[in-house]
């Protein structure tokens, strides 16, 4: 059994909760301790089970509360050295567990697979967790799907999804072109649209839930992001996050094989 909850997921702050019933991590925190601790208790989970935070970049909305979250529920921050080199100083952990992009991370039950991604980080990096056959991805600010995401993609039965952007919303908004072109790019992260298509096609058979994530709150809305996904939904289980609130918690279990 898995249980996981994005406890926030937006451009401006992420955080993901992914439990078994003894250990539990927390990937990235771009909120801060209260928000995070706060949003834990209102879907009654136990920090208690938290073992460690991964940080997937050092950007401030995957960053900026982890010095001090850390040290609150007093577990290491597992991030790679450049990840660190070049985040900001006074939100470093102080207790740090340096991995390489590829590493396999073994914390309480749970296998963590590393591998890196196209973002304009130091060392972007995305996460497969394994426990007991069933895997969970987490990836946020994915420029384009490279191999690895690929790869990591079809092997998972639930999936945090960036769906960052709507491409009209984008170019006819107000970002300067610079930071429109940034987005855009391959160093930037996944439309709408190029998020339902990697889910179309490397979508296993077996992914039992999809959260679309991360999305912009300058150039998405939720019932565009849910309508981009709409011709996938005999296929998969599409549900939404918040900037706002927590998410549902969702259950992953075994499924039976039918023969
Ligand atoms: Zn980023
Ligand atoms: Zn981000």
């Amino acid at each position: 059994m898995i249980e996981i909850c994005a406890l926030a997921s937006g451009s401006n702050g992420n955080c993901y909760y992914i439990g078994n019933d003894r250990d539990a991590v927390l990937v990235d925190a771009g909120i801060s301790r209260r928000q995070v601790l706060e949003r834990m208790k209102e879907r009654r989970l136990d920090p208690a089970k938290v073992r460690a935070v991964l940080v997937s970049h050092e950007h401030a909305d995957h960053f900026r509360g982890i010095r001090v979250l850390s040290k609150h529920l007093d577990v290491p921050v597992f991030m790679t050295r450049r990840s660190y080199e070049k985040s900001w100083g006074p939100n470093r952990p102080l207790s740090i567990s340096y991995f390489d992009p590829g590493d396999i991370i073994k914390i309480g039950g749970f296998n963590i697979h590393t591998f890196l991604k196209q973002h304009d980080a130091a060392e972007p990096c995305s996460f497969r967790i394994e426990h007991e056959g069933l895997n969970v991805g987490v990836m946020t600010d994915i420029g384009e799907p490279c191999e690895n995401v690929v790869r990591h993609f079809s092997e998972c039965q639930a999936m945090f999804l960036e769906s960052n952007y709507d491409e009209e919303m984008l170019w006819n908004g107000s970002y300067p072109e610079h930071l429109k072109n940034r987005v855009a790019s391959g160093n930037g992260h996944l439309s709408n649209k190029q998020a339902s298509e990697l889910l179309e096609e490397y979508g296993g058979d077996d992914l039992q839930v999809v959260f679309l994530s991360h999305l912009s709150a300058d150039n998405n809305r939720p019932e565009v992001a849910l309508s981009e996904f709409e011709r996938l939904k005999d296929r998969f289980l599409v549900k939404l996050t918040s900037r706002h609130n927590p998410a549902e918690i969702f259950t992953l279990n075994k499924r039976e094989v039918a023969f």
